[in-house]
């Protein structure tokens, strides 16, 4: 295959489809560049709802849409699907798992990970949820549990089987324990007669003594009290020392059996080799300028999750939110267009539309600039930003029938178990034949 430059217009690669990626991409068209995308998935992934992949509200496929299908008739944009593994820039290629590949500008967009804060056990034996992958994982792992509790005569392992542990309580880890005790609540009895409503249970372990720390407190406040009222029982303040699979050690000295731990605790920069140390910030992530050009580079740029533009304004970078990788990437491409053309370059500024999250049916909290409101206006406007925000005509209506069912009859469809799980060794079994 050649992967050399197909004109003599400058050449943009961009490493990472996501909001970031996506939205620079859009606003180079049509511009006199080449612009090249590489990803290691061949399709943008909208994480916001990878929960409700996660708990089977709704299918995979329609949180994701292919970069090609995206692109359809963008001529100046092409998409390989590669993993890059190193950036060279005193050559101006980066070095992927299909040949290397030149760039003239360089967009670095590849996001955040999870971060275990270098515990290798609780990597292990925890399951994080960054990508459909890891979404489709819990959700196997979850009914294979339950499957497997139906038929466990021993009483302390059937109660660690039904025992749910999320770990972190940022937006994701709210939306994933009010997610469980909503399945608890309303499906279990209906799909598993044999284990009743107060066999499962929910915890939430948060290090803050608030769960959505980031929000304002009155958002804190009324999440908690939603979750409270679900059943979900919240630990605040502590911190997990280990877990080996089985028992779940708190620093606090609390200890909790349990064969289900979900992490969403921590993000860090997914950052690719290549890059001077010097530039990495707090949270694993690439110290930028402010018009996102890497600290200590002419042509390579960093932008969303993976970036972190300290400024007065910003002295902790942009918040990781979808927002901050849209506004950079569409932000970026007007200063390479300047940059090409040897104009000046306009400083990025950072425009807080607000914060959104969900704890289960009609109960959600926003915060709109000075606005703080919660229950059903704040879950009908998540459900629409959400729904809006998705890419493509067919995975907003598809979603869209998977709320309604689930909206009208309390229950969902998608419960397959796809992969089944060895819960020692954690790796991943195909389905029998
Ligand atoms: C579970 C969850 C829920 C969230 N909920 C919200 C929410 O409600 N509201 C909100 O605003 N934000 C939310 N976020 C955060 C939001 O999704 C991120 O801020 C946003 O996706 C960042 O966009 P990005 O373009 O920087 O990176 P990403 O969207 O993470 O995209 C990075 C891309 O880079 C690719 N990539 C990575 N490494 C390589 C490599 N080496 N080679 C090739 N390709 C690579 C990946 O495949 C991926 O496609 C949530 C995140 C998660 C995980």
């Amino acid at each position: 295959m050649d992967l050399g430059k197909t004109t003599k217009m400058p050449r943009v690669v961009i490493v990472g489809g996501g909001f970031g990626g996506i939205n620079l991409a859009k606003k180079l068209k049509n511009k006199p560049v080449e612009v090249l995308m590489l990803d290691k998935h061949n399709y943008h992934t909208f994480q916001p709802l990878l929960y409700q992949v996660a708990m089977g509200y709704i299918e995979a496929d329609s949180i994701a849409f292919p970069f090609r299908r995206i692109f359809t008739g963008q001529k100046n944009f092409s998409f390989n699907l590669a993993d890059v593994q190193k950036i060279n820039p005193e050559k101006n290629t980066v070095t992927t798992d299909i040949g290397e590949i030149a760039y003239d500008y360089l967009v670095i967009a590849t996001g955040a990970n999870t971060n275990f804060f270098g515990n290798k056990e609780i990597e292990h034996f925890t399951m994080p949820m960054k990508n459909v992958a890891e979404a489709l994982n819990i959700r196997s792992f979850m009914l294979q549990n339950l499957e497997k509790a139906v038929v466990e005569k021993d009483n302390d392992e059937r109660e660690a089987l039904l025992t749910f542990v999320v770990v972190g309580g940022g937006p994701t880890g709210v939306e994933l324990s009010g997610a469980l005790a909503e399945m608890r609540n309303n499906i279990l009895c209906k799909d598993y007669p044999s284990l009743c409503q107060e066999d499962m249970k929910v915890y939430l372990v948060e290090g803050k003594s608030v769960v959505l720390g980031a929000m304002s407190a009155s958002a804190s406040t009324e999440a908690k009290k939603a979750l409270l009222t679900m059943g979900v029982v919240i630990y605040n303040g502590v911190h997990v020392q280990s877990y080996d699979g089985y028992e779940l050690k708190i620093d606090d000295g609390k200890v909790i059996e349990t064969r289900n731990v979900f992490w969403a605790a921590g993000v860090m920069g997914e950052v690719p080799q290549g890059i001077a140390e010097g530039t990495i910030a707090r949270g694993g992530r690439i110290q930028t300028d402010e018009i996102n050009r890497v600290v200590g580079y002419q042509n390579i740029f960093a932008i969303g999750d993976v970036s972190a533009m300290i400024t007065p304004e910003t002295p902790n970078g942009l918040p990781g939110m979808a927002q901050g990788a849209i506004q950079t990437g569409q932000h970026l491409a007007k200063n390479i267009m300047h940059l090409i053309n040897e104009e000046p370059t306009e400083p990025f500024k950072y425009f807080d539309k607000g914060s959104l999250a969900t704890i289960g049916q009609y109960k959600a909290v926003a915060d709109i600039w000075k606005l703080h409101f919660h229950g059903y206006p704040a879950w009908l406007l998540w459900m629409f930003v959400h729904l809006m925000s998705l890419v493509g005509f067919s995975n907003k209506v598809s979603v869209l029938v998977s709320w309604a069912i689930k909206y009208f009859s309390r229950n969902t469809d998608n419960r397959l178990i796809v992969r089944f799980f060895n819960t020692e060794t954690r790796m991943t079994e195909s389905v029998p034949k």
